[in-house]
């Protein structure tokens, strides 16, 4: 096991200087991207993707950060962030850029579009490694590719493409998005695009926050109708009984009780958050309040790429843009912390273009 540095101070040059093994399918790969890695993983090279008959490729312009990364990390390594739990890939995630170079038989694409990729995998279909958004180059099948419009700036699309995908297909697959009351736990990343998304769908919003510190800007701002602090008992019980749904982001452990005594009958409570460990479950209320009358507890994934192309669309057209805060590629670690922390206005997307531009030799 390799001890990491814990600062992201090594920007890597990988046009080919260290050696490696002459079968690496990276080494058949006539061009090579230039990205950022941990310092002592300095020998995993990022290279590019090859370029196939329906590749896209494109230059990564920024790249999202979410509280995901966090918990992807071992606690112990927290703030020792990328490559950790990749097998040194670089990051993976809320990718956009503009596209330089495709494949003859691209259809969807031309040089100059605006786009994104959601989330890479970790190998290509040849057994090259994917090294993910921090990098200056990006090839991707065309499949998996997504438009970003003209009136989106790319740096506010990014988090659409993770955080904006999830809320919108959880709003929309379990019927949230109809008219009605609902509440959105949790004013995070995710949970300020629940809130503009569900807005946009005509519905009624309450933002359930842990403290009366974003109350001002959930109303006057995002546009939320009434907000409750989770840590006011007579608040929550005036509350209850009244909502159809609640989209609950919250990334850490807490009290389902509370969250299901808000439902009316037939209400749905949709876990979108991934706390490290599980919550406690309370079945009589469960049992009374809800299945008793085919309401649903339910968790939701992300969404597929048709309908992360409709939600970048509706986005697009009903000006709802994510609210975030453009940072270095050499403030990571410190974004981690302050994200651990819950200090951010909501998303942080890191500038992968002019780090890499200052950096590069
Ligand atoms: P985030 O920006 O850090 O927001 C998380 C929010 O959770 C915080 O703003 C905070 O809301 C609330 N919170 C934190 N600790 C809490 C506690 N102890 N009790 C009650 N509320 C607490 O995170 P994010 O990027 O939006 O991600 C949210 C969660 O969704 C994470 O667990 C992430 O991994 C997960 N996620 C899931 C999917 C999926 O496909 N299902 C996709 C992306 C992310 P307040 O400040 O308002 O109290």
């Amino acid at each position: 096991m390799i001890e990491k540095d814990t600062h992201l101070s090594s920007i890597l040059c990988v046009s080919g200087s260290l050696s490696k093994m002459a079968t690496s399918p990276e080494d058949e790969h006539p061009m090579k991207a230039f990205g950022q890695l941990e310092t002592t993983l300095g020998t995993s090279l990022p290279s590019t993707s090859p370029e196939g008959e329906e590749d896209v490729r494109f230059k990564v312009l920024y790249s999202g950060l979410c509280h995901s990364d966090l918990h992807h990390l071992p606690s112990c390594a927290r703030i020792r962030y990328m490559l950790t739990n990749f097998n040194g890939h670089l990051e993976w995630h809320e990718i956009v850029g503009v596209v330089t170079e495709v494949g003859s038989k691209v259809n969807n694409f031309k040089v100059g579009d605006k786009v994104g990729v959601g989330h890479t995998c970790s190998q290509y279909h040849d057994g090259t490694i994917c090294y993910g958004g921090y990098s200056d180059t990006m090839v991707a099948n065309e499949h998996y590719v997504l438009h970003i419009p003209d009136n989106m700036p790319l740096d506010v699309g990014a988090p659409l493409l993770c955080a904006g995908i999830t809320v919108y297909s959880s709003l929309r697959y379990f019927g949230l998005s109809e008219p009605g009351m609902h509440v959105i736990v949790g004013l995070g990343g995710l949970g300020h695009l629940a809130v503009k998304f569900a807005k946009a769908f005509g519905c009624k919003v309450t933002v359930i926050s842990t403290s009366p510190r974003k109350k001002k800007e959930a109303i006057e701002h995002l546009g939320a109708d009434t907000f409750l602090v989770s840590r006011d008992a007579d608040q929550m019980q005036a509350a209850m009984g009244t909502m159809d749904g609640i989209i609950d982001t919250v990334s850490a452990i807490h009290l389902l009780l509370p969250l299901i005594n808000l439902l009316k009958s037939h209400g749905k409570l949709v876990m979108l958050g991934i706390p490290d460990q599980p919550p406690e479950l309370p079945i009589f209320p469960l049992l009374m309040g809800m299945t008793m009358q085919e309401g649903r507890l339910a968790g939701s994934a992300a969404g597929g790429l048709k309908e992360t192309q409709e939600m970048i669309d509706f986005a697009a057209k009903h000006n709802i843009r994510p609210e975030i805060e453009v940072i270095s590629m050499n403030y990571v670690n410190t974004a981690m912390e302050r994200l651990a922390k819950g200090d951010v206005k909501y998303r942080f997307v890191i500038d992968i273009e002019n780090t890499l531009a200052a950096t590069k030799p």
